[in-house]
């Protein structure tokens, strides 16, 4: 009989829960109503929405009427980012660190009426931590909105948004924080955290794909970028996906049942997924090891080879990682992340992500011990 695989890649995406699945059934079946509409049908599908916005607000201590549901996180993260510099006249600076996700980078790259300069893009350290004197300094020339990710996608090292938040707060510039992969990992709070908007995308945490939040405080003002509808309080034009909202809301009450004592489970099974294949593999290390992480997420390299390299012959044997974000693998370039904490082509190029969920096993990481070493062996021979 052939083996099980073994996935790994969690921080890419995660499977759906079997009961998320099922609270989602019934509104791709019989409860098929425009939630726009009068009707009964359409007053059930408002309904499932409405308690669906009421149970992902409680997910991070929001209200309600603070969660705009959006198609994906890039897109959530895309309508935050993108407000200040939407027009000629009102083209406030927007700042990031260097190490955000493409969907923020990408948003303030884009084809804008004003580019930016690269200041905006704040420097990160070595170990894969903003700077934060570069915080204080960008915060003095007044932007309209730093954006800086609660934990990175490819190293899960968690930023201190608490105290840049704060900061924000006395200067009056407005924060947004990614928390795409933190969420279901760490408990989100918005009001402890202070920032004025935040990211969530349902396909991390046992959800489905194609939905996500953007969490934006009552008192900020957004204008839709998508035109043509009055969904979402004018914030976000579309017939809302009522089935992938209502998986959404389930996959975040089956996340806070996720309890502490499971992560630290998931939490020592990953170091000691690190220290062996440390100990095990010459010329190896582990990217951002010193600082705060996600109990879930190792970002491993191994000197000559390419991460890309390693993970098709991972792959090869049924196990299945990442090199860096998933929208970017396939694509030869090095982790952006790695460059913007100073490492080499060389060195970014070579490493893999391993990435483990809260339902991973001490038998896949025993698998992964045991199979690593003589892979990276005959790949560094070949
Ligand atoms: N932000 C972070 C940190 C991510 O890791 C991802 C996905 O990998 C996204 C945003 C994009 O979310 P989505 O896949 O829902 O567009």
């Amino acid at each position: 009989m052939r083996e099980p695989r073994i996935y790994l890649d969690h921080s890419a995406t995660t499977p759906l829960h079997s009961e998320v699945l099922d609270a989602m059934m019934p509104y791709l079946t019989d409860q098929f109503g425009n939630p726009g509409s009068l009707h009964q049908e359409g007053r059930k599908a408002r309904k499932a929405i409405e308690r669906a916005r009421e149970e992902v607000a409680a997910f991070i201590n929001a209200e309600p009427r603070e969660i705009i549901f959006t198609g994906s996180g890039t897109e959530a993260n895309n309508l935050i980012v993108r407000q200040p510099l939407r027009t000629e006249e009102d083209s406030g600076q927007v700042i990031c660190s260097a190490f955000e996700h493409h969907s923020v980078l990408g948003a303030i790259q884009g084809p804008l009426p004003k580019r930016p300069s690269t200041e905006w893009f704040l420097p990160v350290s070595s170990e894969g931590m903003i700077n934060r004197d570069a915080v204080t300094s960008a915060l003095e020339k007044k932007p309209a909105l730093i954006s800086i990710m609660l934990a990175n996608n490819e190293i899960g090292t968690i930023q201190p948004i608490a105290s840049i938040a704060q900061e924000c707060r006395s200067r009056g510039v407005w924060i947004h924080s990614d928390a795409v992969q933190a969420a279901g990992k760490i408990r989100i709070n918005v009001k402890e955290l202070q920032v004025d908007a935040l990211t969530l995308s349902a396909h991390k945490i046992h959800g489905p794909k194609g939905i996500a939040v953007c969490y934006v405080r009552h008192s900020v003002p957004i204008h839709s970028l998508i035109q043509g509808g009055a969904q979402e309080s004018r914030r976000r034009a579309g017939t809302e996906n009522v089935a992938g909202i209502v998986g959404f809301a389930h996959a975040c009450k089956i996340a806070q049942t996720v309890t502490s004592d499971e992560w630290a489970r998931i939490e020592q099974l990953r170091n000691r997924l690190e220290s062996s294949l440390l100990s095990l593999i010459p010329h190896s290390w582990v990217n951002g090891a010193g600082c705060p992480r996600l109990p879930h997420i190792t970002n491993i390299a191994f000197k000559g080879l390419e991460g890309e390299r390693i993970m098709m012959a991972l792959d090869a044997v049924g196990i299945s990682v990442g090199t860096g974000s998933a929208c970017s693998s396939g694509s030869l370039d090095p982790s952006h992340v790695l460059l913007a904490m100073g490492q080499p082509h060389s060195q970014a190029h070579a490493a893999i992500r391993i990435s483990l969920s809260h339902m991973s096993t001490e038998q896949e990481i025993n698998a992964v011990v045991e199979k690593m070493p003589p892979l990276i062996a005959r790949l560094r021979r070949e």
